[in-house]
């Protein structure tokens, strides 16, 4: 896994100028791997490789169980390198190992839960009259697009590509290009299966380049997008001018939203662990806290004393929190830092953390802004880092008109004992996923996950994603 090359029309290839990336780990900033720089010539391979394949009698003859069973044994590859796909996992991205292994684990349910799928996706028939049938199929769409980003890198790739392949479409994967690593063992998998070349390609370089050609490539059929929502513009943009659908999943600016009736100890721990996890850098991260008035000292007290416990080191030593991802990153969530000092008060944290003998790795200290305004950036913006902004509101009106006050709308935590209150949060708070008394589920490959507003739109994830890669048809037929 040092000299990584992309995985083309079922042949490991450089890229066509032979140029190469580094890959860095985070938790020390040392060059760990390298990989082709991918170029639109080499994307245009991978596309033509694709849609050869799909339109392969090959491909097409493959019954729709049989694309389960393909589906399941890599679910069982994925299953039998878990330690090795946790740990490279967690070296590319830096976070503790055990969401390392937690990635590994939702991957592999995954491919688990739509190979189940893949033999129980139906059509309809329609009513319309005597000497008339009517039946409606849902079709392949045929080459799929997935652009991958680098915070959960092996759960995004298997959630779309298992749902895109359990409906018989053919993959072009592009990873992103700080963490290559699973997708890399991914197409290894793919590549010891008996299917034909261009079923499953990845190819890897920079999202200007690379993901660009990808996007804009007039003969996909659909593109799968997770990242930011400028980006995510840029895809759809690229898209729309072939016709060709996207589906979006854009972050967000997640709510907890604390009552003085809630379980305290667990909305503590739900509250903390919603803005921790991979060191905030989750789309999904709870990353405001919006808390009763009257209770706010109480639970911040809470909240402040579990930051001040946990720990901070690199990816392998398993602390709570690794370092974040690289400069850039960390560059960007120190500019909130620093407005915060301006506009509010820091809490607790706000400081760069000093790791010995991993000085170059960008660590910081889980941190918590108060009394910054609801119309500030530091409220609006998606700052993808330990940081958690807090609020308060008096009543629950007020909770859900803060709770819609950004532009995001992924994920929403209730924390109360009152199911009627809950309920009614639930029904007026503008969010893909509302949770009461707990945060995600346990992660819920089940559970349809995507956005309201510019968190995106389509879902993924559960039932509903295979109709991403499904197109319908009408077929009439007339009888004497
Ligand atoms: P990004 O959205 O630019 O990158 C995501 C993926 O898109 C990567 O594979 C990248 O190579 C590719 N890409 C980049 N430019 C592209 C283009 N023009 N056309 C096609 N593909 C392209 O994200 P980033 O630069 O890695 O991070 C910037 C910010 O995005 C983060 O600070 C965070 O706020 C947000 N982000 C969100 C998520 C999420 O899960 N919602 C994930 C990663 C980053």
């Amino acid at each position: 896994m040092k000299n990584m090359k992309m995985y083309v029309n079922g042949k490991w290839v450089e890229s066509s100028n032979n140029d190469r990336i580094d890959v860095k780990n985070p938790s020390n900033g040392e060059v760990i791997a390298t990989i082709p720089r991918g170029q639109a010539e080499d994307v245009n391979a991978a596309v033509q490789a694709a849609k050869v394949a799909f339109q392969s009698e090959e491909w097409r003859s493959v019954k729709a169980f049989e694309r389960g069973r393909l589906l399941n044994r890599i679910a069982q590859k994925i299953m039998d390198n878990r330690d090795e796909l946790a740990r490279l996992e967690t070296m590319d991205v830096g976070k503790p190992l055990a969401q390392g292994y937690a990635d590994i684990d939702a991957a592999v349910r995954y491919f688990e839960f739509y190979a189940g799928g893949a033999d129980k996706v139906m059509g309809d028939t329609i009513p319309i009259e005597d000497g008339l049938i009517d039946y409606v199929v849902r079709e392949p769409v045929g080459v799929t697009a997935h652009i991958v980003p680098w915070n959960y890198p092996i759960q995004i790739l298997s959630r779309s590509v298992a749902a895109a392949i359990a409906t018989g479409n053919t993959v072009v994967v592009k990873s992103a290009e700080d963490t290559p690593k699973t997708a890399t063992r991914i197409a290894e998998f793919f590549d010891e299966l008996d299917i034909p070349d261009g079923v499953f390609n990845h190819v890897t370089g920079y999202g200007y380049e690379a993901g660009a050609a990808l996007s804009s490539h007039p003969e996909i059929n659909h593109v799968t997008f997770t990242g930011s929502v400028q980006t995510g513009t840029a895809v759809a943009n690229a898209a729309t001018k072939n016709v060709v659908p996207v589906t979006l999943e854009l972050g967000g600016k997640s709510p907890n939203i604390v009552f003085a009736d809630c379980n305290v100890e667990k909305a503590v721990e739900g509250v903390v662990k919603a803005i921790i996890q991979n060191a905030g850098q989750t789309c999904s991260a709870g990353s405001r806290l919006l808390v009763e008035e009257s209770f706010k000292d109480a639970f911040l007290e809470k909240v402040v004393d579990r930051f001040k416990a946990l720990t901070v080191g690199p990816a392998l030593e398993d602390k709570d929190l690794g370092p974040i991802l690289n400069e850039k990153q960390f560059n960007q969530i120190m500019k909130f830092i620093e407005l915060a000092k301006e506009e509010g008060t820091i809490v607790t944290g706000g400081n760069q953390v000093s790791i010995e003998n991993a000085e170059n790795g960008c660590y910081l200290e889980p941190t918590i802004i108060d009394n910054v305004s609801t119309d500030s950036k530091i409220a609006q913006e998606e700052i993808f880092g330990p940081v958690l902004s807090v609020f308060t509101f008096k009543d629950d009106g007020d909770a859900i008109s803060l709770a819609n006050s950004t532009e995001y709308g992924l994920v929403t935590g209730i924390w109360t004992q009152d199911i009627s209150r809950a309920h009614k949060l639930a029904s007026r708070i503008d969010s893909g996923q509302i949770f009461v008394n707990n945060y995600g589920a346990g992660g819920g490959v089940q559970m349809p996950f995507g956005g309201y507003k510019k968190s995106g739109f389509g879902r993924e994830k559960g039932w509903i994603a295979l109709y991403n890669y499904t197109q319908v048809k009408n077929v009439a037929i007339k009888y004497d």
